[in-house]
């Protein structure tokens, strides 16, 4: 055991005792016991380390890098990619940690889902060995960071098809010339994976990108109202030439695109828990303090009535992304399985964290009081891997048989 994960069990003892009040029908409990350590070993790190410092990371709009390499400690990245994972864990754990992450910080749960979810599982999933050894391995150590260019400006919830970056091949170079938008860890990453359409056969392919090549660039997007901590940039890239062994070797259209979002989807709809029971957690420490008409608004049957629609909606939620990512463990792992979940748990999220800020009354648009950030950071996590409305299509046609998206 690392001295980090050493130092940080005191803590993880003292959080054993506390079980997540969110958590009602103690699915937790389902966890192998190794699982558990690291979920609370993890919990202990954002409690520790990431708590009392992001609601000023948020105001600022900066992204704790220092965090990095300590976070990297608890496990958490390249978790499930077996040539890197720290130890055996399934779908149903990594669900547990996105949302013990976004409890606590989205940010934070965000920069692990690129990271972590798409761009070490692109190479994971789509790379050669040697690719996978090459790189793998640094990230899971946070020594190098990674970000996930798929989005454009002209092209978002239609990226299958529309995407307009090219790739032309000049012997054993591709030459790169495009924009992407709302690339997550772009403006610090070291290397981004670029999906972009082979000129010469139509299909998307994916490139390792180095973010010192010349002819890329990252600006961040500024002014941001979700998830500030998070750095999105807009990326240009004109003319930049990739040697053939940076494509990923084993991508060879939209489909193998489609398999990296497959696996992290479900993980979103787990952040997405985790942001509604980090805003219950608030409001019903906030009601039990909080008097009016002398006793505490925790009495009043209409305030109990959001805290009891709240929980539920995150009961029904661990409840169904728990099965989701029991499927994944069996190996039945289907597009819709995943859609489903990430539809209907930010969905749910999102009336989650209204009715706690709710709770607060004015107090809950003030950062510091505990539900402001995941009020406004669920915005962005309703959006991002696909809306609502996508997921939904996915679903709608695997249930109907008829493909509505145009
Ligand atoms: P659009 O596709 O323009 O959609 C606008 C609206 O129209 C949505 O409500 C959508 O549901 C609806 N709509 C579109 N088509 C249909 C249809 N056929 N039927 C019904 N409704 C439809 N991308 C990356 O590649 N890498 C990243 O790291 C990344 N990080 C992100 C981080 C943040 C904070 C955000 C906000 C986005 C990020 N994205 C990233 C991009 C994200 O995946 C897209 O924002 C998302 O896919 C939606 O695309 P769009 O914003 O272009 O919206």
């Amino acid at each position: 055991m690392t001295p980090a994960a050493a130092a940080s069990l005191d803590t993880t003892e003292r959080v054993q005792r506390a079980h997540l009040e969110a958590d009602f029908y103690r699915f937790q409990d389902d966890l192998t016991d190794v699982e558990r350590e690291r979920v609370l070993a993890l919990r202990a790190f954002m409690e520790d380390r990431v708590a009392p410092i992001a609601d000023r990371t948020w105001a600022d709009a900066e992204f704790p890098t220092h965090l990095i390499r300590p976070l990297a400690e608890t496990g958490v990245l390249g978790s499930g990619i077996p040539l890197v994972a720290r130890f055996e864990n399934s779908a149903v754990y990594r669900g547990w940690a996105a949302l013990e992450m976004g409890r606590v910080d989205a940010g934070m749960a965000t920069f692990v889902g690129v990271q972590s979810g798409l761009a070490m599982n692109a190479i994971a999933v789509a790379g050669s060995e040697d690719q996978q050894r090459a790189w793998l391995p640094r990230m899971a150590t946070g020594e190098l960071v990674g970000a996930f260019g798929l989005t454009e400006p002209l092209s978002g919830s239609d990226s299958a098809r529309g995407l307009r970056t090219t790739a032309r091949r000049e012997g054993d170079t591709w030459v790169l010339d495009g924009e992407k938008r709302w690339i997550g860890n772009a403006t610090f990453a070291d290397v981004v994976v670029i999906w972009a359409k082979d000129v010469a056969d139509g299909q998307v392919k994916g490139f390792l990108v180095t973010t010192d090549s010349p002819g890329f660039t990252a600006t961040k997007i500024e002014d941001k109202i979700s998830l500030r901590t998070v750095q999105n940039a807009d990326i240009v890239l004109r003319d930049v030439r990739v040697p053939e062994e940076r494509r990923l070797q084993r991508a060879r259209s939209f489909r193998d695109t489609a398999a990296v979002l497959r696996l992290t989807r479900c993980e979103v709809a787990w952040q997405a828990i985790g942001i509604a029971v980090g805003a219950y957690e608030a409001a019903l420490r906030y009601a039990r303090e909080r008097e009016q008409f002398g006793k505490p608004i925790a009495r009043h049957q209409l305030v109990q009535d959001l805290l009891v629609r709240s929980v539920g909606n995150i009961t029904a939620s661990i409840a169904l992304c728990t099965q989701a990512s029991a499927l994944q463990d069996r190996g039945d792992h289907r597009d819709e399985f995943s859609a489903l979940a990430k539809a209907f748990a930010t969905a749910r999220m999102r009336e989650t964290v209204g009715w706690c800020r709710e709770v607060l009354g004015g107090n809950g648009i003030v950062l510091g009081a505990g539900v402001a950030r995941s009020f406004a950071d669920a915005e962005a996590i309703y959006s991002y891997e696909g809306t609502r409305e996508m997921n939904t299509l996915i679903v709608g046609r695997a249930i109907t048989g008829h493909a509505a998206f145009v």
